[in-house]
């Protein structure tokens, strides 16, 4: 890593240069935060664990015609990808009611939607991340009407495959958060991570409420055997990918 440059340091990751100005190198760190970072914490094996989910993810939605930042992972808590201008917008789509949305609407916890919900978050710390309108995304100018449309029908092309996916592993895939960038030729393509960190993930073996949460709210709420968790997401996506 001698001649690579740390360019960011956020809660999760750390991004870094690379030789080449069109790569990027992205560490994942054990390093867990919550509640806008007021609650921190580490969760021991989260970067290596969820740098391979991502990959194996972003290999199976790039299969299916998504395309993606994800180059390769040369080492276990590290990932390749292409540099791209990440647009400032936490895309959020739900199947099943939970966290802020009950919060905000009453829904009760669990709620099945009858069609996926696609909502957009302005990814601004200071602000606290608020939800936006269309309206207002297009006001503050942080996507175009076209990249808008098309941020939805990538995301709900996303929320399909990796339903199903996650449906073959014995797990329902409650919500999860996506973001995008634009590669230099301006073409979307989905960037960051998908993991646990960014997933509700609940076990269909369970019908305990607390027992089947397998993703950050463990984290969140204090629930215990967090790592246990996240290592039984893992080694049920390999195990579905080698068997499909
Ligand atoms: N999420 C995320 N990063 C954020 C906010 C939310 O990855 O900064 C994920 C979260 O893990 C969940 C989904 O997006 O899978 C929906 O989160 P929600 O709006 O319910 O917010 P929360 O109550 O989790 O703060």
């Amino acid at each position: 890593m001698a001649d690579m440059q740390k360019l960011y340091e956020g809660k999760a990751k750390i991004i870094y240069s690379t030789e080449d100005p069109e790569i990027l190198l992205t560490h994942f760190k054990d390093d867990a935060t919550a509640f806008n970072a007021l609650k921190r914490g580490t969760i021991i094996g989260k970067g290596e664990i969820n740098c391979r989910m991502s990959t194996e993810l972003f290999q199976i939605l790039e299969a299916k015609g998504i395309p993606t930042h994800w180059i390769d992972q040369p080492a276990p808590n590290q990932m390749r990808v292409r540099r791209v201008k990440i647009v400032p917008v936490e895309v959020v789509v739900r199947n099943i009611a939970a966290g802020s949305l009950c919060k905000q609407t009453g829904l009760p916890l669990g709620t099945v939607l009858k069609h996926p919900l696609v909502e957009f978050f302005y990814k601004n710390d200071e602000l606290g991340d608020p939800l936006l309108t269309r309206d207002r995304l297009l006001l503050l100018e942080l996507a175009t009407p076209e990249q808008l449309d098309q941020l939805k029908t990538m995301t709900l092309q996303i929320n399909e495959i990796l339903t199903e996916f996650f449906h073959q592993c014995g797990i329902t895939l409650v919500d999860f958060k996506l973001e995008f960038g634009l590669d230099v030729n301006g073409k979307l393509l989905l960037a960051d991570e998908i993991s646990p960190d960014t997933c509700r993930l609940w076990d269909e073996g369970e019908t305990d409420q607390t027992k089947r949460i397998m993703d950050k709210d463990r984290f969140r709420q204090d629930l215990g055997q967090v790592e246990s968790a996240y290592q039984k997401v893992l080694e049920r996506v390999l195990n579905s990918k080698t068997q499909g």
